[in-house]
């Protein structure tokens, strides 16, 4: 049987985490967070799991582990300074089409028991991967025995600037830090070239790709979300929406991402849209003119 699998991807502060942790609170989805990360960030830096265990000693992605490769662990030193090699952004085009190279089919075969083995030992129907960086996503559709689907989420990049400008709390470490920063061209050449890389890469998923504004998703929250699973064909069974815009979150063993993948319990969801009063005209005119290109084609207006 093939294994169903939702890669989300899209630049950060997208609303990726929410989504993903909202797909999570269904009874047959199993949410892996940004499992591009388990094993630098989860293994090697031994950063904490969803269950606020480190990621080598929670129980489930110990067995999960187990079940994909035995005795036969992969060094997650290796993987990960594989994946610099091989599936990094920019390495995304060679990912697509071409024939791959020796590192580049160790790595998918190494990915491609892990999916298997995720759905294996979780019973989901349904897995999502919100990793974002495009090379998973061209790699999923090459893995055998899965079923691939993409989902490409948006946001106005005036909003996503602001939310990289802010001083952001990591508590994944298990000691006081903050996330990386971004400065307005920084996060729009980003927001630019990985948004880019998610268009090109909807001609690998006929069918199974799905666009969804931050700001469309906030607007109907559960409209949404019935909508992606109804686009990946599962039957969800119970799900954390007690009405239209609060969701009940349950614990969750993603790997990586966002702090609020942390969040459980109600949760009500609402537009954060605070870059509209607290922006100032320097960064907002900076990344408006940067981002015009797609501005436009994302239906977002260049007076904000
Ligand atoms: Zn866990």
């Amino acid at each position: 049987m093939s294994v169903k699998v939702l890669y989300i991807a899209g630049w950060g502060r997208s609303g990726t985490t929410i989504v993903d942790n909202i797909l999570n609170s269904y009874d047959s989805v199993f949410s892996t967070g940004e499992l591009y990360y388990l094993w630098r960030r989860g293994l090697v830096q031994g950063r904490k799991c969803g269950c606020d265990l480190p990621v080598a000693r929670c129980r489930l992605w110990r067995e999960i582990l187990d079940h994909a490769y035995g005795t036969d662990q992969p060094d997650p030193k290796r993987m990960s300074e594989l994946q610099r090699q091989v599936a990094r952004v920019r390495s995304t085009p060679s990912l697509i089409g071409d024939p791959l190279s020796a590192g580049a089919e160790e790595y998918r075969r190494v990915h491609t028991r892990l999916y298997h083995a995720i759905a294996d030992i979780t019973g989901a129907a349904l897995i999502v991967d919100s990793s974002k960086v495009p090379s998973g996503a061209a790699l999923l559709p090459r893995m055998r025995g899965v079923e691939p689907y993409l989902l490409h989420m948006v946001r106005d990049p005036r909003a996503v600037t602001h939310s990289w400008m802010r001083l952001t709390e990591q508590p994944d470490r298990g000691k006081p830090a903050v996330m990386q920063q971004h400065q307005p061209t920084e996060s729009t050449m980003h927001w630019l070239v990985w948004n880019t890389f998610a268009e090109r890469l909807a001609k690998s998923y006929p069918d199974r790709y799905q666009r969804l504004r931050y700001e469309d998703f906030a607007d109907a929250p559960r409209r949404s979300i019935e909508g992606l699973l109804a686009f990946t064909g599962v039957d969800p069974g119970s799900g954390p929406f007690l009405d239209d815009t609060t969701v009940r979150l349950g614990p969750n063993h993603t790997v990586s991402g966002n702090p609020s993948r942390f969040r459980t319990g109600d949760v009500t969801l609402r537009a954060d849209d605070r870059w509209r009063q607290e922006q100032s005209l320097g960064p907002r005119l900076a990344v408006t003119a940067l981002a015009l290109p797609l501005l436009h084609r994302y239906g977002y207006s260049v007076r904000a």
